[in-house]
């Protein structure tokens, strides 16, 4: 297993990170007895960074993964996050991300995380989160409950502002880098880099719609772009190809990115998704691939506040 170091701090990440959001069923039902053997599976082949949240699934993912870590918290690097508490349910205010990390040790029976990220912060105002959420953060780290803090997001352009105003760990995009966008890498890793701030990058399929399965209902993203999804897994099929190996050999290529979260809830992907790391890619399906994907690529979406958002949907 690769480890990289995240920024900045002195913990060094797997390359693959275990994204526990399957765990509160965010993309179907999954199975608690088989994610907590994907879960001893992970750790026992090196992957030891953890991603979860009380949003997913309305604190089931957390609850699930703190019953999977009992006694293996020592052998993880395990990040949780503040803020969001459901589809349209956010708060980003000093009281409640004091209380949400005392909720979340507890479901994750632990005294500490290494990293408390704020969710999703384009939903919440930048000033808040700059002036009263962050720094309630760094207080919750010189209490020792948080190792490091940081931010996740979709807008590239507020993780950007955010980071360049306040002093933070770590950043975490999602599907802003993959087989069908790369824009992290002009908008976001330039800034990271500079401040030495971590980066994680999250989605490397795109939340389900680079797989077989395809992306469930709830996905943003329009038409087209789960069309090409569709059209890409018809191609690697024709080919007897995986096409997950392929978007993760991808992600797992990218210089700085500290890890690449995949969310897992089964030994299956465990296992497949641990094999990506010693394939190597292939330079001429990635081109096949690209044309496919040409007509939606660096596709992007609104979320969060309209003030928030990085720019109007636009198909290049
Ligand atoms: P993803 O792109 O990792 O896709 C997950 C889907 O792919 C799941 O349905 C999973 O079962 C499936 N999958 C995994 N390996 C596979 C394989 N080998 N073959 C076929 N299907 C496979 O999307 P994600 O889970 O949203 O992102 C990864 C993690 O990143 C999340 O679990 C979460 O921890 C984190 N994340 C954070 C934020 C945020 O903080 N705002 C947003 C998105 C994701």
């Amino acid at each position: 297993m690769e480890y990289r170091k995240l920024g900045n701090t002195d913990l060094n990440v797997s390359l693959i990170g275990f994204g526990a959001s399957p765990l509160g069923n965010a993309f179907h039902v999954t199975d608690p007895a088989e994610a907590t053997r994907a879960v001893h599976l992970a750790i026992d082949h090196g992957i030891n960074f953890f991603d979860v949240s009380p949003y997913y699934g309305l604190t089931l993912a957390e609850e699930r993964l703190g019953k999977a870590l009992y006694g293996r918290r020592d052998r993880v690097i395990l990040a949780t996050k503040c803020g969001r508490y459901g589809p349209n349910t956010f708060d980003f205010s000093a009281k409640r991300v004091t209380a949400s990390l005392d909720e979340s040790l507890n479901r994750l029976g632990t005294d500490y995380v290494d990293l408390l990220q704020v969710h999703d912060v384009e939903f919440g105002d930048f000033s808040q989160i700059v002036e009263e959420t962050i720094p309630t953060l760094r207080e919750l780290q010189r209490l020792g409950k948080a190792r490091y803090i940081g931010v996740t997001g979709y807008p590239l352009h507020m993780l950007s502002r955010i980071i360049e105003a306040v002093s933070v760990d770590s950043v975490l995009s999602y599907c802003r880098y993959n087989l069908m966008i790369t824009d992290m890498d002009d908008a976001l890793i330039p800034v990271a880099k500079k401040l030495g701030v971590g980066t994680i990058n999250a989605s490397a399929l795109h939340m389900g719609i680079l797989t077989e399965r395809g992306a469930p209902a709830w996905h943003p993203a329009p038409i087209e772009v789960r069309q090409a999804g569709k059209a890409v897994v018809e191609h690697c099929n024709e080919y007897g190809i995986d096409l997950a190996t392929a978007a993760l050999r991808f992600c797992f290529d990218h210089a700085y990115v500290s890890s690449t979260l995949v969310g897992m809830s089964t030994t299956a992907h465990v296992e497949t998704n641990l094999k990506v790391l010693q394939a190597t890619s292939d330079p001429q399906l990635q081109e096949e691939l690209q044309i496919l994907l040409k007509p939606v690529f660096n596709y992007v979406w609104s979320s969060g506040k309209p003030e928030n958002s990085d720019m109007e949907c636009l198909i290049s």
